[in-house]
């Protein structure tokens, strides 16, 4: 595998507090942990709000602003201990792209990163799939994430894809529409020079980390280790 960074000296794919599902802690409370751990880098990316707050799980819209302060501080106070770097972590939406929202966040030059995390998709009608049913749900939502996913590589907004293989959480064994899906994903964030991210937090959840995604993508696309931390207790690499 091509390993875009090594993982021990950076960690990649840190949530805050702001979300409301990870630690209640400060945020540099994660950073000196990071320096207990010999860290070179710590990447905070945690999920990006959106405009009118239509989702849960993740801070509020108008949360942003401070998150981007708070975290630009630290990254001052620290900045002869590690480096810190400032991301956010989000979903591409067609009806976002168009109402301006990723060439917003990107002219922010504060925010370094932004890290495609397709947890849900926007459908034809404007309906996100987490209102989908049935075997539409089941079957149907895998496609539609990964579809997702190649749009927002192709905007041009993402840096990198978090978790690719989460695409396939609703499935129980790998069939060949899978391998189609996935190969588009591969072969888009080829084109584009976008890197994968193999989650570590994946692997402790049934049917979120597909050995056969990473099989196919053998060697194609650069990987990123991603920790997905809610707290700083996970900012060590399981061995
Ligand atoms: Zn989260
Ligand atoms: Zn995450």
């Amino acid at each position: 595998m091509k390993l875009f960074m090594d993982p021990k000296e950076n960690l990649f794919h840190v949530h805050t507090f702001r979300c409301l599902h990870a630690s209640m802690c400060e945020d540099s409370v994660y950073v000196e942990r990071a320096l207990e751990l010999n860290a070179g880098s710590i990447w905070f990316t945690d999920h990006a709000p959106f405009p009118g707050d239509p989702f849960g799980h993740r801070m509020r819209y108008e949360e942003l602003e401070e998150y981007l302060t708070t975290l630009t501080e630290l990254k001052e106070r620290y900045q002869d201990r590690i480096d810190i770097h400032i991301g956010l972590e989000t979903e591409y939406f067609p009806s976002f792209d168009k109402s301006g929202y990723y060439r917003r966040l990107r002219s922010d030059e504060r925010l370094e990163l932004l890290l495609l995390g397709q947890h849900m998709a926007e459908d034809e009608n404007g309906d996100y799939t987490f209102h989908w049913d049935g075997e539409l749900l089941q079957e149907g939502e895998a496609k539609a994430i990964g579809t997702a996913i190649c749009q927002g590589i192709r905007s041009g907004y993402f840096d990198i894809v978090a978790h690719p293989d989460r695409s396939f959480r609703r499935r129980k064994q790998w069939t060949d529409d899978m391998t189609e899906i996935a190969e588009q994903i591969i072969n888009t964030a080829k084109q584009k020079g976008v890197v994968l991210e193999l989650n570590e937090t994946s692997k402790r959840h049934k049917h979120q980390y597909w050995k056969e995604f990473w099989e196919l993508n053998a060697d194609q696309c650069p990987v990123v280790i991603g920790l997905d931390a809610h707290s700083p207790e996970e900012l060590m690499l399981e061995q």
